[in-house]
């Protein structure tokens, strides 16, 4: 989560010259100023085990960031967290099985499907490759491969969800700001757990 969100504040400008193309321009500030929150209310609690971890930033995202992609993250942690919940260590069916519920509760909230170009067309090949991993590194590392084709395989694609549905046609040959966040999401997790 801090790698996390020092991603979103180094690549703040990049996610918010990404959403000016297709949206409002506000996904860099929304999700850095997010986590921002989320490190201060990780700063004051108390050394966590990852679910309790994923469900502070869930809150701090949720109370935070307007627009979509909070509520989504917020989402996406607190289902994660859920499933971690009282597991002091992590393994790799425990780690896809909590990507795989994140990734339920992102859909079930912003009913996204795969292609309509969002954050979910990053997590969905990641998730994938999770689960066609031999172990816990290979995943990490694997995951993060895979979220980056998937985002940049949003590119060609006509929104059908979110603020850039709106543009129709004129979405395409851009590619989409959640699912960059979501790429440096796996990037983070990669960097900080690998190895
Ligand atoms: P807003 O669109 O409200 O300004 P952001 O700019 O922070 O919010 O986030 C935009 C991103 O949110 C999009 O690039 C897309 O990836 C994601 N998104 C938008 N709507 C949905 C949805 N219904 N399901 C999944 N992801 C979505
Ligand atoms: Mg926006």
């Amino acid at each position: 989560m801090r790698r996390f969100a020092g991603e979103m504040d180094e690549h703040r400008q990049e996610l918010v010259r990404l959403d000016t193309a297709i949206g409002d321009g506000d996904h860099g500030t929304n999700m850095a100023r997010g986590m921002g929150k989320a490190l201060e209310k990780l700063d004051a609690a108390e050394q966590a085990d990852p679910g309790t971890v994923l469900k502070t930033v869930a809150m701090a995202l949720v109370s935070s960031v307007g627009g979509a992609a909070g509520p989504l993250y917020g989402t996406l942690f607190l289902q994660m967290g859920t499933a971690l919940s009282g597991q002091p260590e992590v393994d790799l069916a425990e780690w896809t099985a909590a990507w795989r519920k994140g990734l339920e509760g992102v859909q079930a909230r912003g009913k996204a499907e795969p292609g309509d170009k969002t954050m979910v067309d990053a997590l969905i090949p990641a998730i994938e490759a999770l689960e066609g991993a031999s172990d816990l590194d290979d995943g990490l590392h694997a995951s993060a491969r895979a979220a980056e084709e998937g985002m940049r395989a949003t590119t060609p694609l006509i929104a059908r969800k979110g603020r850039a549905s709106y543009l129709g046609e004129r979405s395409k040959d851009h590619q989409d700001p959640g699912a960059t966040s979501t790429y440096y999401l796996f990037k983070s997790a990669e960097e900080a757990l690998a190895g």
